[in-house]
C-alpha cells in the first residue's frame, strides 16, 4: 500500500508555537521525519510552503527526497509581516522563479484566516489575490487555507475560473463542500475526523465524492487520535486514512489508493515527474 500525505510542514523549527522544546532533538530532524513516513509507507509528501523565506530549505529537501514535493506561497497569516517587508512585485518574483522547478507543484497555502487576524483582511486579499493570478498564469493548482471565511473564499474563487486546487484541512459543513466541490476543488481530510466532537464533519465526509478526496496530517499540527498529544507527522496520515475506511465502510486500500490517485490527478506536475523516473511503477 502507498500513502500519500498531500499537505505537511516538515521543518519543525519553524512551528515554535506547538514545537516548543524539541530544541534540536534529532528525532524531529527534516531527514527523521521523512525516514519514518517512508517507513511507514507515506511515499509521497506535499511539503507546504508558508512564507518566502522557507522556499530554499524546501527546495533542498525536496531535492534529496524524490518522493517529497513542495509548493510555493504566503500563508495568510503571514500577509502583514510580507508586506513590511516585500512589495506585490518582489512576491511575485520570488514565487515564479520557484514555479519552473520540477518539484513545485502548486501555490500554497494561500487564502484566508479570520481566526487568528481579523485586523490583516486588506493584505490577506491582495495577497490571496496576487497568488492566484500567478497561478492561474503558471497552470498550478492551488493549496487553500480557509478558517472562518468560507463565504468569502468562495467569492475570490469564483473570479478564478479555470484554477483547480484543494481546500486544506477540510472542517466545513455540507454546503461549503458542495460549494468548493462545483467549483472542481479537491477536499482533503486531516486529523480532525478522529476527533470525538468532529460529528458533523464525519457526516460531510460521506457527501464527498471518493474521487475528489485527499488526505493530509498539516504536520506537526493536528495528532490524530491515536497519537494525540505528540508531534503530528506525516507517518500519521495512515491513522487518517484508516479513520475514512471505517466511515465510508470500504478498505483502507482502497483510501490509499484513491487518494493517491487524486493526489496526482491535481498535482499533474507530480504525476510528470514521478512518470519520467524510472522507480515509479504505478
Ligand atoms: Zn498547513
Amino acid at each position: 500500500m502507498i500513502f500519500v500525505d498531500s499537505h505537511c510542514h516538515l521543518m519543525f523549527s519553524r512551528f515554535r508555537n506547538v514545537c516548543r522544546g524539541i530544541g534540536n532533538d534529532p528525532k524531529y530532524s527534516v531527514d527523521a521525519i521523512i525516514k519514518r513516513a517512508l517507513d511507514a509507507d507515506v511515499k509521497y509528501m506535499l511539503a507546504i510552503g508558508t512564507e518566502l523565506t522557507d522556499i530554499e530549505e524546501l527546495r533542498a529537501v525536496t531535492t534529496e527526497y524524490h518522493g517529497v514535493f513542495r509548493t510555493v506561497g504566503v500563508h495568510p497569516l503571514e500577509a502583514l509581516a510580507h508586506y513590511e517587508r516585500y512589495s506585490d512585485g518582489e512576491i511575485s518574483g520570488i514565487i515564479e522563479n520557484s514555479c519552473a522547478d520540477v518539484k513545485t507543484i502548486g501555490i500554497g497555502e494561500i487564502g484566508f484566516d479570520y481566526h487568528y487576524e481579523k485586523g490583516s483582511q486588506k493584505q490577506q486579499d491582495k495577497l490571496f489575490n496576487l497568488q492566484l493570478d500567478l497561478a492561474k498564469k503558471h497552470n498550478l493548482p492551488v493549496v487553500i487555507h480557509s478558517r472562518e471565511a468560507s463565504e468569502d473564499i468562495v467569492d475570490v474563487l469564483k473570479n478564478y475560473a479555470g484554477v483547480t486546487g484543494v481546500i486544506h484541512c477540510f472542517s466545513g459543513e455540507k454546503y461549503f463542500a458542495k460549494r468548493c466541490l462545483d467549483l472542481g476543488f479537491y477536499l482533503s481530510i486531516s486529523g480532525i475526523i478522529t476527533y470525538k466532537n468532529s460529528i458533523e464533519l464525519q457526516d460531510t465526509l460521506r457527501y464527498i465524492p471518493l474521487d475528489r478526496l485527499l488526505i493530509e496530517t498539516d504536520s506537526p499540527f493536528l495528532a490524530p487520535a491515536p497519537v494525540r498529544g505528540k508531534l503530528n507527522e506525516p507517518a500519521f496520515v495512515i491513522h487518517i486514512a484508516d479513520k475514512i475506511s471505517q466511515l465510508l465502510q470500504i478498505s483502507l486500500e482502497e483510501v490509499a489508493s484513491s487518494s493517491f490517485k487524486n493526489f496526482l490527478n491535481l498535482f499533474s506536475k507530480a504525476k510528470d515527474f514521478l512518470d519520467s523516473i524510472s522507480c515509479f511503477s504505478g
